[in-house]
């Protein structure tokens, strides 16, 4: 069976399967493991994995690969197949809950997907993700550096990285314009007003240019002054930017607001 792979929805397939080891290395699979797999695009995935732990949910937003899907993973009873739109699926009703999200993501919508999941998605424990290589940078993005921005942030607030694999453009047809990398991490415990620190964080990256008084005023969250007396219980001034805080200085920022 042909595919005429869809841009719009970011089908890169995966051609060469040597990288599947590098996945299962980083993403630690056990045979106890249920996996959450975005995007399965041909199922070449979702075969290595299916073939390696108790449980896949898949989810795929083209409907039209359905065929290619139950070809390529035959009867494979360990795999429940979803078709919808990962971003606003009902991951409470996966059962049983996935413990890993391991996928080679769509890339126009790597970065929500991640940063929704982080609290979206409180099953899962470990994460082995393949995006575009500048977005693997910024989820691990050092405060002050270009890459730092709200979902470095998050990122890092959630999870401690474990791997790290650059990936060439050659391993997906059709080949893509950019670069790509595989990242693993691990949950660390979620501060519990992580809710309320996130749309400080998004506020406070949302005009690059300002100051934080100013972007936490500009999106309703907090005055000027109160936000600069939280930068100045921080020991920094009032015209700090964002990406001069550490992640934890946004919950300390957060909570003084
Ligand atoms: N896993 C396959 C592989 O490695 O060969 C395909 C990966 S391809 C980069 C991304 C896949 O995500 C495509 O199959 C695409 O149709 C699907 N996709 C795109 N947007 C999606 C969304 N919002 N929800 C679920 N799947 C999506």
């Amino acid at each position: 069976m042909s595919v005429s792979p869809r841009k719009e929805l970011g089908q890169h397939f995966l051609v060469d399967e040597n990288i599947l080891g590098v996945i299962g290395r980083l993403a630690e699979l056990a045979l106890e493991d249920v996996v959450l797999e975005i995007g399965p695009g041909l199922g070449v995935l979702t075969r290595f994995l299916a073939d390696r732990v108790a449980h896949v949910h898949a989810i795929e937003l083209d409907r039209t690969l359905e065929p290619h899907l139950q070809e390529a993973l035959g009867d494979r009873g360990n795999v429940s197949l979803h078709f919808g739109d990962a971003l606003r699926f009902d991951h409470g009703s996966l059962a049983p809950a996935p413990r890993k999200l391991v996928a080679n993501l769509p890339y126009n919508v790597a970065t929500p997907l991640v940063a929704e999941s982080l609290d979206g998605l409180p099953s899962i424990e470990r994460w082995c993700v393949m995006v575009q290589r500048e977005v693997a940078d910024r989820f691990f993005a050092e405060p002050g550096t270009k890459a730092y921005g709200a979902v470095s942030v998050l990122v890092r607030l959630a999870a401690e990285r474990t791997g790290f694999h650059p990936v060439s453009r050659a391993v997906f047809r059709p080949r893509p314009n950019v670069d790509s990398a595989l990242v693993a991490f691990r949950r660390r415990e979620l501060p519990a007003d992580f809710g309320w620190v996130k749309r400080v964080v998004g506020a406070a990256f949302a005009h690059r240019r300002k100051t934080l008084p100013n972007s936490l005023e500009l999106a309703g969250l907090a005055t000027r002054d109160r936000a600069a007396a939280a930068l100045a219980a921080l020991g920094r001034p009032a015209d700090t930017r964002a990406e001069a805080l550490a992640p934890d200085d946004f919950v300390t920022l957060a909570r003084a607001l």
